[in-house]
């Protein structure tokens, strides 16, 4: 079977909408599809991506929370979180990370968000 043309998935849309994801790679079924949070790449299903994730830690008082960024290997347990950030490389994770980093020097004083 080809891929399937344009009527075919508009009408598999309207039938399944949140079948989007499948229906926009019709040779690789059940294929998810991820989106590099910072340069857009699309993930291939053997692509070797990282996740990032805002956490938080305590301050010097009790109601002073300091926020923290963490990174990790591409794992499929977390990348649905809407919280989670998907990269598709070191660059990216860098890019990412000066972002953040920009941020918090500008706002120094900002707690985690909640
Ligand atoms: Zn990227």
């Amino acid at each position: 079977m080809g891929a399937l043309d344009y009527t075919d998935r508009q009408m598999l849309q309207g039938l399944f909408p949140s079948w989007g994801p499948v229906i926009r790679c019709p040779h690789m079924s059940y294929t998810e599809s991820y989106e590099c949070d910072v340069c857009g790449n699309k993930k291939g299903e053997r692509d070797l991506w990282w996740l990032s994730f805002a956490d938080c830690i305590p301050g010097s008082s009790p109601d002073d929370t300091i926020p923290v960024i963490k990174f990790s290997r591409f794992d499929v347990s977390h990348s649905h979180d809407k919280t989670v950030k998907h990269l598709c490389g070191a660059q990216c994770a860098a890019t990412l990370m000066n972002r953040w980093m920009s941020d918090q020097h500008e706002d120094p004083d900002q707690h985690c968000a909640r």
